[in-house]
């Protein structure tokens, strides 16, 4: 049995931190190199740097936890620390236009079934601190990945002031970690490792900007009652406009980080205070009332980017292998892009094991196993985004949802909706995809057949009535009267 001595991970983002507790857990000695500071001891810096005022500076992102992210924290004795800060959301809250409001159960056959929203710096601390605490794992903050040599050598630079934001003033030299025997890059969307990994062997490598961003706002807590002012509070709301939409999850404090999600041109155009009022109340006017200051957030925060990647092949030999959004960027329509970097991670240390601990034999097993599963659901979150943003707010999506809820109780094991499917289980993603191919072409044979039946069915009918034969109407008198009486 080969046994890597050293692990480096690369990132210490959510995936990263999670590799590095696993790893070490599992024998593994294990160096995490962290380009910012540690997020421990220096509290939102970069947001109170540019914050103008002390309550903007508190900003907190969220995300949604599900299913394939609470089995990977449960892998290392997390997922209870990780729910205990999070809220859970049992469905979607959808804001009408005229006002109404809809909620739409995740799961009407499961009701115990839910997402969590959880705060991104908490889950992140939650991370480190675990990392911390656990023997075999050094940790390295304030260091950037350069490249990765053709002997397998990473080239870090001291990264400058975390406060500035910029971390391009970097000089080589600082660091060069020559022992490594597996490097891990779980170094985001604009990875490191993976540019090495491209220029050191023929990798396919592709980027997509989408043409929609993304600018998120915050509702704070009611001032009176200090509590919670859209309700119910355990919900995702969104507000579906067709073309976009704003989503809004709550956190722990009270407040909601809400997102809208929109052409990006047009979030950049809006600059000036009577356009950004016009565009609210004509899009969104019930969220005004609970975002006093949504013109001062509007021009103060920026409007970013959605990018989906994919990579080919995911790993250098035994040598280095992409977990997370390294591997597989996605936009967040799914909610599952960091999900599904910490399945990686469960994924990675399953196969480590099937392989007796063995990285000649799982890191290539692995990458090729699990690279279809990130692109799938990569192309899944892409889809999803004409979902929530327009089909929630449609009947037939509801129609459709409740009838595959009673399938779904009728045939549990063979028939599972494509969401619950994705947030709540852990069959890969691909396998997913294809079930809701045969499920979805089973509806609609079975929308085909009823139509032709009820078509054929009122023609009968029609034609019985015309010739006189059968009078329909008679036989089955709406008013009540009988043939036999
Ligand atoms: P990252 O979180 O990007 O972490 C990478 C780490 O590597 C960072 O700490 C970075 O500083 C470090 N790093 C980068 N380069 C280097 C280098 N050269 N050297 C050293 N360190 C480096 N996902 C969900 O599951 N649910 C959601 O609800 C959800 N909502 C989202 C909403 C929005 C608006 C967006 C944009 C994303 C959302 N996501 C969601 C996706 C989620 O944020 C990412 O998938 C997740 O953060 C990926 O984790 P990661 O650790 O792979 O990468």
């Amino acid at each position: 049995m080969a046994r890597a001595e050293k692990v480096v991970v690369v990132g210490g983002g959510p995936v990263g931190a999670l590799a590095a507790t696993a790893l070490a857990k599992a024998g593994f000695r294990v160096t995490l190199v962290e380009r910012r500071d540690d997020l421990r001891q220096h509290e939102e810096q970069e947001l109170a740097e540019n914050a103008t005022d002390k309550s903007a500076s508190k900003r907190s992102i969220n995300l949604a936890l599900s299913y394939r992210g609470i089995e990977a924290l449960r892998a290392v004795g997390l997922d209870e620390a990780a729910l205990k800060i999070a809220i859970p959301m049992h469905g979607r809250l959808i804001h009408m236009p005229d006002g109404t409001r809809r909620f739409q159960r995740y799961d009407e056959t499961d009701v115990t079934n839910h997402i969590n929203s959880i705060s991104r710096e908490d889950l992140n601390k939650l991370l480190l601190d675990a990392a911390a605490a656990q023997s075999g794992i050094e940790m390295l903050f304030g260091q950037q990945l350069l490249h990765i040599d053709k002997a397998g050598r990473l080239h870090f630079a001291k990264t400058a002031s975390v406060g500035s934001g910029t971390y391009n003033d970097c000089a080589e030299g600082d660091l060069v970690i020559d022992d490594a025997d597996l490097i891990l890059g779980c170094d985001g969307a604009y990875s490191s490792v993976r540019e090495s990994l491209t220029r050191l062997q023929s990798t396919n490598f592709s980027r997509r900007y989408i043409s929609h961003g993304y600018k998120e706002l915050e509702v704070r807590p009611d001032e009176k009652s200090g509590k919670y002012k859209i309700e119910p509070a355990e919900a995702l709301s969104i507000w579906p406009r067709g073309d976009f939409m704003m989503i809004a999850l709550p956190n722990l404090d009270y407040s909601f980080t809400c997102t809208i999600f929109a052409p990006l041109e047009e979030l950049q155009s809006l600059s000036e205070d009577a356009d950004i009022k016009a565009y609210f109340e004509q899009n969104f006017p019930g969220i005004i009332p609970y975002m006093p200051d949504y013109v001062d957030q509007f021009k103060r925060n920026p409007a970013c980017r959605l990018v989906t990647s994919r990579v080919d092949p995911w790993n250098l030999g035994h040598k280095i292998v992409l977990l997370g959004d390294a591997a597989h960027a996605m936009v967040p329509f799914y909610g599952q892009g960091m999900n599904s970097g910490m399945e990686d991670v469960l994924e990675l240390m399953e196969t480590l094991s099937q392989h007796e601990m063995d990285i000649t034999r799982a890191i290539p097993a692995f990458a090729v196993s699990r690279m279809p599963r990130g692109n799938a659901i990569a192309d899944l979150s892409l889809d999803n985004y004409m979902e929530m943003r327009s089909h929630t707010a449609s009947r037939l999506f509801l129609l459709r949802k409740r009838l595959e809820g009673w399938l779904n109780a009728l045939f549990p094991s063979h028939w599972v909706p494509l969401y619950k499917m994705v947030a709540f289980t852990r069959i890969p993603y691909d396998e997913a995809v294809r079930r809701e191919a045969r499920q979805s072409s089973i509806l609609e044979v079975s929308a085909i057949v009823s139509a032709v039946g009820l078509v054929a069915l009122s023609s009968i009918a029609g034609l019985a009535f015309w010739s006189g034969s059968l009078n329909p109407f008679e036989r089955t008198s709406l008013s009540g009267r009988s043939s036999g009486r």
